[in-house]
């Protein structure tokens, strides 16, 4: 090893020494139940393909035709000449979808997220955070140069106070919708109550709940019964529920007009390709009017935790597909998902800093795509393995 190399060679062997180090595994085919992981099938219940749309044929027959009528590639930004026609049908249809004036598509949540606080907040400014919030909004708030506040996860008194005190010349809550580690929902009506009296911003990122919750798969702010007045800010990832790539942002017409103008990771990337638009405007359809998936779906969470209870294994308070078992200790995560492996279930551990320290835990997500049968295996499986 070449010598400069050597304190980066001393922090990774840290890392392997505390059960900390990622390593990635080769999936060969498609998404969905089944996977070939290194020549090896295996049953997985790891994946954010919540609906089972990643590998569905209408949807890859859409990506084909997309493929077909826009080419490979966008070529350039959105601002220069890599707008087309597929991403402006698809931001119409999401706005039409969310219930709003206008949404915009970015190439990632994650840029979505840093792009869209770093635009409305700056100096002089404080960003309000769950301290459980996805990394790209936490990203994001560092990114502004606001004041970041994190409160208690899922605490309004903890919130109540930071807000009351701070002398901010805007203030912006910032609130994951459904937590992606946890699978429990924020309390958004509090949430919204709160922005309201303390003349706040509210962003919700429904990067969990869009799709899967409520009956239109409109997400938290329709499980809640809320509405766009209440939340106007509200960010949405294409590679989840939708099971294609991308993310958007959604709003009223004069916010997104300013986010067109501001926000650098909008304004600074290449546009995705247009075929993935194309798909996603047949994922979204889907997502609409296939109400049997998310039906399914949650007949296999309610297998799960029923199932779960019977055997006493560690739930989490989750409703949603996402249905962690909480380890806490991180050696012993690692231990777990390496034995489910053996035993050819595929089931990542989750580890610091992804989560707080003490609370590994092994990340179960169902999708549309899995049967009855292949919960009461995982079931089986975990009865053998915990
Ligand atoms: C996955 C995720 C993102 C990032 O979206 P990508 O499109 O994968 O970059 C943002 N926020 C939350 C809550 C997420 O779970």
């Amino acid at each position: 090893m070449n010598p400069r190399w050597e304190s980066l060679a001393r922090e990774l062997d840290t890392r392997r020494a505390q059960h900390l180090y990622r390593t990635r595994r080769i999936n060969d085919g498609p998404q969905g139940p089944e996977l070939k992981i290194d020549g090896k099938s295996v049953l997985a219940f790891c994946s954010n393909d919540y609906l089972g749309l990643a590998n569905y044929p209408p949807v890859i027959a859409a990506l084909n035709e997309g493929a077909r009528l826009y080419g490979a590639g966008s070529g350039a930004a959105h601002l220069v000449s890599g707008h087309s026609s597929a991403h402006h049908a698809l931001e119409e249809e999401l706005a039409a979808f969310t219930g709003r004036q206008r949404a915009l598509l970015f190439s990632t949540g994650y840029m979505a997220n840093t792009g869209t606080i770093a635009a409305l907040a700056g100096r002089g400014d404080a960003v309000f955070q769950d301290r459980l919030n996805h990394a790209s909004l936490i990203d994001g708030g560092l990114l502004s140069g606001a004041r970041l506040q994190r409160y208690t996860h899922g605490h309004i008194g903890a919130i109540e106070p930071q807000l009351a005190h701070s002398s901010a010349k805007r203030k912006l809550i910032v609130s994951d919708g459904v937590f992606s580690m946890d699978g429990d929902l924020a309390p958004l009506p509090q949430l919204v109550a709160c922005a309201e009296k303390h003349a706040a911003w509210l962003m919700l990122d429904d990067a969990h709940g869009l799709g899967v919750l409520g009956a239109g798969g409109r997400g938290c702010i329709e499980h809640f019964s809320l509405n766009a007045a209440t939340v106007p800010i509200l960010v949405g990832t294409l590679g989840k529920a939708f099971g294609t790539f991308g993310a958007f942002v959604a709003g009223d017409e004069v916010m997104i007009e300013y986010l067109i103008q501001s926000a650098r990771s909008y304004i600074y990337t290449t546009a995705m390709p247009p075929a993935i638009a194309h798909a996603t405007r047949t994922s979204l359809r889907l997502a609409q009017h296939e109400h049997w998936r998310r039906e399914h779906l949650q007949e296999l969470i309610a297998r799960f935790r029923h199932g779960a209870q019977q055997l006493d294994l560690p739930l989490m308070d989750s409703f949603t597909p996402i249905q962690p078992l909480l380890v806490g200790d991180t050696q012993r995560a690692v231990e777990l998902s390496a034995a489910l492996y053996e035993r050819g279930i595929l089931i990542s551990a989750i580890r610091p800093p992804t989560v707080p320290e003490g609370s590994a835990r092994l990340r179960i997500t169902f999708t549309a795509a899995h049967s009855g049968q292949q919960v009461d295996r995982l079931l089986s499986v975990l009865a053998e393995v915990l």
